[in-house]
């Protein structure tokens, strides 16, 4: 059973999901279906990644019921003075009526139009074309700038978060506000190897499990909500498969030691990143 977190919306949130980043739209329907077949019910997705459309077959013909389900899109950066057409755009390439969590994709600071993109996303949720709203990439000044300007804070925030880039001030400090954060590229997103690290590598052998599924489960219960990507349907399952074991304070503290902070950084800086 996969928990759930609650949103400062009261609505709540499956704190493991699948994640498409990278998936090739090909494959997305198949990757999605099996997914479900599986068991994930929280599926993460945006429109630059290209596979909107094979969620939405995939969702269509799974038989999952739409309340079962918890869908997330995000609006990319060249829509950010439209998001209301960007997001029902989504809505028709998902076959929804509405999705769960709306996301900003990137501050995009350089263009400053990110105030404006979240007054629509609070108005999208008012309309119930999205249940919730968040941004991804944000550093804390652009959250400060939400909140001084329109007085509503993110249910979440998605950010790059994994062993090597752990980010604990930063992220105590957007959780004051109460936003839940979103980890991406929770397994360091295939830039290291995660058995290279005995600090992963001798907790995997103590509970008798894969790297992948201690990092997870790392992430589990730092209250971090993840969905790992894979292509592949037997890492989908080991993924999937991290709720029987528990990491120990020590073990949980070994991991802390990985944390290079902003040299960890595998990404782009979200200060810096305009790309359209
Ligand atoms: P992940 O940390 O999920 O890593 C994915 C990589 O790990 C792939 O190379 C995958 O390879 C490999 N992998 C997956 N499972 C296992 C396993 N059990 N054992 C070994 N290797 C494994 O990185 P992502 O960047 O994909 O992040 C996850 C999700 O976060 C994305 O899919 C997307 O939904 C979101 N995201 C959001 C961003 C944002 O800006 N908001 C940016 C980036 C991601 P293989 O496929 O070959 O199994």
């Amino acid at each position: 059973m996969i928990p759930r977190l609650t949103l400062n919306d009261a609505t709540t949130i499956p704190q493991l999901g699948y994640g498409l980043f990278r998936v090739d739209p090909d494959q997305a329907e198949r990757r999605v279906a099996e997914a479900l077949e599986i068991g994930y019910r929280h599926i993460d997705t945006a429109h630059i990644y290209g596979n909107e459309e094979a969620v939405g077959r995939a969702i269509a013909s799974s038989g999952v019921s739409r309340d079962e389900l918890y869908v997330t899109t995000k609006l990319w950066n060249d829509r950010h003075e439209d998001a209301d057409n960007a997001l029902k755009e989504s809505l028709e390439k998902l076959a929804l009526d509405r999705v769960d969590l709306y996301l900003i994709h990137w501050p995009r600071p350089g263009l400053n139009k990110y105030v404006q993109a979240w007054e629509s996303l609070i108005e999208l949720r008012a309309q119930g074309l999205t249940t919730s709203i968040g941004v991804s990439n944000f550093q804390l000044p652009h959250l400060a700038k939400l909140e001084s300007e329109t007085d509503v804070t993110p249910a979440v925030n998605q950010v790059e978060l994994h062993p090597l880039f752990q980010r604990w001030k930063e992220l105590d400090a957007m959780r004051v506000h109460g936003s839940l954060i979103e980890g991406w590229a929770p397994l360091g997103g295939g830039f290291y190897k995660l058995q290279d690290y005995p600090e992963i590598t001798d907790a995997a052998e103590n509970h008798g499990v894969t790297p992948a599924q201690v990092v997870l489960r790392w992430h589990i219960q730092n209250n971090i909500i993840v969905f790992p990507k894979t292509n592949s349907p037997e890492r989908m399952r080991e993924n999937f498969d991290i709720f029987n074991f528990e990491l120990s304070d020590e073990e949980m503290t070994r991991i802390i030691s990985l944390d290079e902070e902003e040299f960890g950084r595998q990404g782009p800086h979200p200060d810096e990143f305009e790309k359209v």
